[in-house]
């Protein structure tokens, strides 16, 4: 069994690719919910939305997220009739929201309506929610405090961040299946998704941490970094919040408790020996994914590498 904790870009992108080389059966999925939001009252789970869709076969290939050509009618006369326009929902991609919400609604938790959904889409893998309790993602900024996709989406990460905390994590329990998994599977990958915003409240979450410390799988992620950047979005100015380099060291340092490998870019190669100091193992390969045998081809060394690291460690 493989488990893969993420987020919904970076994350997205590796899930295309993992899911045509690994039978569905055989995968779970441990995914952010930090990023929910209400939006004209409905429930949306986007990064769990970008999961289902890559999983699905239906995640668009420009956008990177939501649904492959998808309108975008409904967010237009919305705007008309005066309410706020800022996050977009498509069409199609209104449908799953809807759902949800009527799901919940009718007394369905986060989890039991994700994992309906996606078996309504057809999808054989487990798509687990970190938890079914509301965590929420608050990023600090010097003149107020933003949900994420208020400083991601309407702010276009554009200001400035102090701080990001995780509103109601420490209440909050694992989903149903999360510990299990972790404890059961044999390897479990942290896809390229953001530290802070997408793994980061995933590992808030009381007991996840713990059981990634504690599970005999052994342990990969893949840098979203490379180089001194990320390949997209706030990542860079994320991790300064947390004082990690913006490096894969950085990217060590946040997972150093569990982590066995890391899989990080050819550009990296130099840093590799210090990474290794912290006791973390290091592939080299290419990471950036721009086609599907990219994507392909990331999953495939991930899994290889993460094989050998097994290996070594017993
Ligand atoms: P979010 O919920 O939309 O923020 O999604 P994620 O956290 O899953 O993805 C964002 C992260 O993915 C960013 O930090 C990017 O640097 C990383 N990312 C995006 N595309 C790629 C890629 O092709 N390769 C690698 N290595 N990282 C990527």
């Amino acid at each position: 069994m493989i488990v893969v904790l993420t987020g919904g870009t970076g994350g997205a992108k590796f899930v295309q690719g993992l899911r045509q080389i690994v039978p569905p059966q055989q995968v779970a999925y441990i995914v952010n919910t930090g990023d929910d939001l209400r939006w004209w009252g409905l429930h949306v789970s986007p990064d769990v939305d970008s999961i289902l869709y890559a999983l699905a076969g239906r995640l668009s290939r420009e956008r990177g997220w939501g649904v492959e050509a998808d309108t975008f009618e409904c967010l237009e006369i919305m705007r008309q009739l005066g309410q706020p326009s800022w996050f977009q929902l498509g069409d199609r991609d209104l449908a799953t929201h809807l759902l949800r919400t009527q799901l919940l609604s009718e007394g369905s938790t986060l989890a039991k309506a994700n994992a309906d959904i996606a078996r309504r889409f057809g999808i054989e893998s487990q798509v687990l929610v970190m938890s079914n309790e509301r965590v929420e993602t608050r990023v600090q900024t010097p003149s107020a405090e933003l949900s994420f996709q208020e400083y991601f989406v309407r702010e276009r990460y554009a200001v400035e961040v102090r701080g990001v905390r995780f509103d109601g994590a420490e209440q909050a329990k694992p989903a149903p299946g999360v510990i299990e998994s972790i404890m059961a599977a044999e390897k479990i990958i942290l896809a390229p998704s953001n530290p802070v915003t997408s793994i980061g409240p995933i590992l808030a979450v009381p007991g996840i941490r713990q059981a990634l410390q504690q599970t005999p799988a052994a342990i990969a992620a893949i840098s979203p970094i490379i180089g001194e950047a990320a390949v997209s979005g706030p990542a860079a100015a994320l991790m300064k919040t947390q004082g990690w380099p913006v490096s894969i060291v950085g990217i060590a340092q946040a997972y150093r408790d569990f982590l066995d490998l890391l899989v990080c870019d050819i550009e990296d190669a130099d840093r590799q020996h210090d990474v290794e100091q912290l006791g973390i193992a290091v592939s080299c390969t290419r990471t950036l994914m721009r086609s599907d045998a990219d994507k392909q081809a990331l999953a495939r060394a991930t899994l290889e590498a993460t094989e050998s690291a097994a290996v070594t460690a017993t």
